[in-house]
């Protein structure tokens, strides 16, 4: 039986196309047309106004944090309930992170949000849209206008989604995408960042290429980073926005097979909240009274990939100090939820084989 991968690249067709165009032109590098073509197209797509491309989507948080002016000692609210990459850069600037916990959505509790806001007086905050699902963006961009907090999407997980036709990523002072290899569309290693400012982006885009100066010598009154995207891996960006529609179709209808063939069992799929849309990067459900960790090595001895939900921050080593908004939602999460291989290039019967494999295991 071939490997079922949770979430592997999937080619469109147009990126050799593409890569052999900048090899002729060979502007591998420093930069290229396909850099604006990749960023036009991100533009084009979300109606985001600014878009600059780079080499991660934490990189991109970096540059967000580092262009709003987060500093050592400053107050950073965060989901918990996310990937690392999502709050590394707190640590870089040496803010301090204060994590929020969940609701029945899954994603960040907007009650929460507030209670924390005006006890802690945050510079910005780090809102995750988890697994390709939005978030309550309305309640928490509102609180973050009212309280004069910094807004910052991460939107890695969630190109395409939709809260009211909006696009995730597109709410916030700054949102961010990830291209790397397991989202829903890969550049191999990548990311980008969105901001409401022209002059925001500009400022992010000086300091993502060592923050040079305007001058003919190397001039420096500030660091900077190396953090912009490579012109080859854009090109291989452009041919995979093409897609972007297809992988969506397909994500959401591979949850949509999960969720037939898994009905009969107690379980829980991750909602999608009343007027958005998602994209279901990963199918990701609950097993009531179930151990979750004993069908994902199940499942892998039957060479089918799965994994664990994120282990919420605030109980991470990492961590251990650091302060919490918590009800116990995303430990109840973690505690029974698994992902599911959600490749988009799985038929119906290859999730048939993942629900059977899971269902054998159960009785
Ligand atoms: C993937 C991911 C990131 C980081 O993106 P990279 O491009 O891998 O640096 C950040 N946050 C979340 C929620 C992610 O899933």
């Amino acid at each position: 039986m071939k490997r079922v991968f949770l979430s592997p690249p999937h080619m469109g067709g147009n990126e050799l196309k593409y890569i052999k165009e900048v090899f002729d032109s060979n502007y591998i590098a420093p930069v290229g047309k396909f850099l604006d073509r990749f960023e036009n197209s991100i533009k084009d797509y979300t109606k985001a106004k600014n878009v600059l491309a780079v080499c991660s989507g934490t990189a991109a948080i970096h540059l967000a944090f580092r262009v709003c002016g987060v500093k050592e000692g400053d107050k950073v609210l965060a989901s918990t309930f996310t990937f690392i990459g999502s709050v590394a850069p707190i640590l870089y600037q040496k803010a301090i992170p204060i994590f929020i916990d969940s609701d029945e959505s899954w994603n960040i509790d907007p009650n929460l949000v507030e209670d924390a806001i005006k006890k802690e007086k945050p510079k910005a905050l780090i809102l995750t849209h988890l697994y390709g699902q939005s978030a309550k963006i309305e309640e928490i961009s509102y609180l973050c206008k009212k309280y004069g907090v910094v807004l910052i999407e991460d939107a890695a997980e969630s190109l395409g989604a939709k809260y009211k036709e909006k696009y995730t990523g597109t709410f916030g002072d700054f949102g961010i995408y990830s291209f790397n290899g397991n989202k829903i569309i890969t550049t191999s290693g990548g990311g980008a960042l969105v901001a409401k400012s022209k002059k925001d982006i500009d400022r992010a885009k000086k300091l993502s290429t060592q923050a040079r100066e305007d001058a003919i010598w190397y001039e420096h009154s500030e660091y900077g980073y190396n953090y912009r995207l490579s012109n080859v891996l854009a090109a291989i960006g452009v041919g995979q926005m093409e897609v972007l529609d297809e992988r969506i179709k397909k994500k959401r209808e591979i949850f949509g097979w999960y969720r037939k063939f898994l009905n009969d069992l107690d379980v829980e799929f991750m909602p999608e909240i009343k007027n958005s849309f998602g994209n279901r990067w990963l199918t990701t459900l609950i097993f009531n009274g179930l151990d979750p960790f004993k069908i994902i090595q199940k499942l892998s001895q039957k060479n089918i990939e799965s994994r664990p939900l994120w282990k919420p921050m605030h109980m991470q080593p990492l961590f251990k100090d650091a302060k919490v908004y918590d009800r116990g939602v995303s430990k109840n999460l973690f505690e029974k939820g698994i992902c599911l291989p959600s490749g988009t290039a799985l038929n119906k019967e290859d999730v048939k084989r993942v629900a059977n494999t899971i269902k054998e295991e159960i009785v």
